[in-house]
């Protein structure tokens, strides 16, 4: 990610929570912990290294913003500063050997008395004995360290976490917004909704439309989606045929399952509500998703969303793609039949 493009990001979907924080630091009103609470796409990780940023600038703008081209700029933008600790989730869950990490480096902050900054992603999967530990620092902080909570589901954080933090809710970036960001880069409007529902971010989705990806991944997951509705045991061969290779990478293949989701989710929401198809992430296989949503029940519906809801887990925890795909289509077979 190039620094012009991660400080614009963050200013772009979320330009009032990064001026606060700018100023914050500019008065020294910086608390030791914060939890910042926003879905995917809405620059949890963008507003976190901008503040990191911020922290260690050299060269601070006028405005009170990082410049983005210093050499503390560029190390955080790297992920190759010493003073900048970050930690994602190895696998599923964020383990106590990590969090041992982030203690170390908590107490060797303490000893030199440097700034530190130390930037958590997805915090909700920290196993209960790591949470405990990360407790005890936010409880006592040493030296001159902020800590930077993320997650995108602030109910499965510990009471205790909450309580300790300074908890931000980043708001969502406006659906109509992106929209007219998506048409004006020439997507066409069968797509536009799906790649909203897929990202919120239009860097993101007009990658996903580099030649015609997404209009192929969209059509071959409806056909799967049709075999499926009709109980059609060829949903399981189109898995390895179609879904398969659509995806050669693990980022890939975690869209094509959202995806899944996003065409089930068609279905089950045309149970209750009637939908123009442009309201719809799947408008080519309306008939199909109106026909099933009349067949299967609630509960029904709700249990293949959950299946595929379950899948993102999967891919974390590093089951095959091809593997996943073909037990869900199987589930979902025993749900239509
Ligand atoms: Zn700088």
């Amino acid at each position: 990610m190039t620094e012009e493009f991660l400080l614009s990001t963050a200013q772009r979907l979320q330009p009032q929570l990064v001026n606060h924080f700018m100023n914050l630091i500019t008065k020294h009103e910086l608390s030791h912990a914060y939890l910042f609470n926003g879905a995917d796409g809405t620059g949890r990780q963008a507003v976190a290294t901008t503040i990191a940023m911020r922290l260690f600038c050299q060269n601070v703008t006028a405005d009170g913003h990082p410049c983005g081209e210093c050499s503390e700029c560029r190390r955080i933008l790297a992920g190759d500063h010493p003073d900048v600790v970050s930690v994602v989730p190895d696998g599923q869950r964020i383990k106590v050997e990590q969090v041992r990490y982030l203690k170390a480096e908590f107490s060797k902050s303490a000893v030199e008395g440097n700034q530190k900054i130390f930037i958590v992603d997805q915090v909700d999967r920290l196993t209960t004995s790591a949470a405990n530990s990360l407790l005890k620092f936010i409880e006592e902080p040493v030296g001159n360290t902020v800590a930077l909570l993320l997650t995108a589901s602030k109910n499965l954080i510990l009471p205790t976490i909450l309580s300790r933090t300074q908890v931000v809710d980043f708001p969502g970036v406006a659906p109509k917004e992106l929209a007219n960001e998506l048409e004006k880069a020439g997507v066409v409007p069968s797509q536009r909704l799906l790649l909203a529902t897929l990202t919120e971010s239009v860097t993101a989705a007009t990658e996903l439309i580099v030649d015609d990806w997404l209009g192929d991944a969209q059509a071959k997951v409806g056909q799967w989606f049709t075999a499926c509705c009709e109980s059609d045991e060829r949903a399981f061969v189109r898995v390895q045929t179609e879904l398969v290779p659509l995806a050669t990478n693990r980022e890939r293949q975690g869209i094509v399952l959202d995806m899944l989701v996003a065409v089930w989710h068609d279905a089950l929401r045309l149970q209750t509500t009637v939908l123009a198809n442009d309201q719809l992430a799947y408008p080519q296989v309306a008939q199909a998703s109106q026909q099933v949503a009349q067949r299967l029940t609630t509960d029904q519906l709700v249990t293949v969303m959950t299946l595929c809801l379950g899948t993102r887990s999967q891919l974390n925890g590093n089951i095959n793609f091809q593997t996943i795909l073909e037990a869900l289509t199987l589930q979902i077979l025993e749900q239509t039949r």
